[in-house]
């Protein structure tokens, strides 16, 4: 109960009693009006003068109790609850902002309240402090991933161009196979250098954007084809069912929503095993348009639910499927569909295998 439902409490309780102290002596002074001689009339031994004083006498206790309870409850206002309000104000800023928060002095108040009021700048400060050392480490860490990736990116290229044209300088067969090998894991280690600058250029809020309606259907229809080849490799069954609705235009950059269907797909089919089946849908729903790309795979794991979009997390399940994987795509994915103001989830089935990756875009004005 706060201080002041407690007052107003005892305000009606004291009004209540003085109104039944009124009620009974104005009862009284009805008996003495009605009698023929008021001066000479006597109830429970009291002459009418003496009853009509007991009647002011009342109505003033009444006032003077009400005054000394506002005085009361005044005080207690100022110097209890108001700086209490304002240190939960400052708490609810602190919540939000995580950053110190000033409060005023309070030289009139009890001792607690500004034991409370100094303790509590003191711990914002502290956070404030370890929050700041938190953002630094963080961003001398992006800033070390950025320039190593940056470093590395280079040489990468070259060995890969290199090992291009080593495989079309007739080769034997033996050491075509070699060559094979290692163009395509310099091409995957091309991909995850790319992957540490996007990181790096996300967590540093550098990841810029070029936002055009873009026609949604198209790309979907698109990369499904390009991914034909590896889905057919895999045995897995790859396709779009057009839904047969109009679907507006999204606003996108259509570079990065190729990138997250890309990895979309890609999951799809590498957590799939074969004779599975890998299907994309476009809907509208909520204002928004709806890219699911749904798959009969591995799963995943209720354990893992909370963790999938973390950087570098990687399910038990989809480590003993596929071993090659980072754990880095569903992270930025998910940033992108953040970014283009809509979002990424995720159903995977509680019984049976299957997941269902859903895609939301706003629509373009
Ligand atoms: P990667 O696939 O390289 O491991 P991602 O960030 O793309 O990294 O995915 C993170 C994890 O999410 C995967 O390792 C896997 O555990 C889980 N996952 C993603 N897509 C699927 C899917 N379609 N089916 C089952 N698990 C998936």
């Amino acid at each position: 109960m706060s201080v002041r439902s407690l007052f107003t409490l005892l305000f009606t309780v004291s009004l209540g009693v003085t109104f039944l102290f009124i009620y009974f002596t104005l009862q009284i002074v009805w008996l003495l009006l009605g009698s023929a001689l008021p001066d000479s009339t006597s109830v429970l031994g009291y002459s009418f003068p003496t009853l009509f004083i007991i009647v002011l006498a009342g109505v003033f206790l009444f006032f003077l109790l009400l005054f000394l309870f506002s005085i009361l409850y005044l005080l207690i206002d100022r110097l209890i609850v108001q700086p209490i309000k304002i240190i939960a104000d400052a708490m609810h800023e602190f919540a939000e902002h995580s950053h110190q928060v000033e409060l005023p002095p309070f030289s009139s108040t009890t001792n607690e309240v500004k034991w409370l009021s100094t303790v509590f700048t003191e711990f914002t400060g502290s956070v404030e402090r370890v929050h700041n050392r938190d953002m630094e480490v963080s961003r001398m860490k992006s800033d070390f991933i950025s320039t190593a990736a940056h470093q590395l990116r280079t040489p990468m290229t070259g060995i890969r161009w290199a090992l291009e044209a080593l495989q079309k300088s007739g080769l034997t067969p033996d050491q075509q196979t070699l060559v094979d090998s290692a163009t395509s894991k310099s091409k995957d280690l091309v991909g995850i250098v790319g992957t540490l600058l996007d990181i790096s250029a996300i967590e540093s809020g550098k990841y810029v954007y070029k936002f055009v309606p873009t026609d949604i259907e198209t790309l979907v229809q698109d990369i499904t084809q390009e991914f034909s080849v590896m889905a057919s490799t895999r045995k897995v069954s790859l396709f779009f069912a057009k839904s047969g609705e109009a679907i507006p235009k999204v606003q996108a950059d259509s570079e990065r929503i190729k990138w997250v269907l890309s990895n979309l797909i890609e999951n799809a089919i590498r957590y799939t095993p074969a004779e599975g089946s890998v299907q994309l849908s476009v809907t509208t729903g909520m204002g928004r348009v709806i890219v699911r790309v749904k798959d009969t795979g591995i799963g995943i794991k209720e354990e893992d639910k909370s963790s999938i979009f973390e950087r570098f997390y990687r399910a038990q399940n989809a480590i003993e499927k596929e071993q090659a994987g980072n754990g880095l795509g569903l992270y930025i994915a998910r940033t992108i569909a953040k970014d283009h103001g809509g979002d990424l989830m995720f159903e995977s089935n509680k019984t049976g295998p299957g997941t269902t990756f859903t895609f939301s875009l706003a629509i373009a004005r």
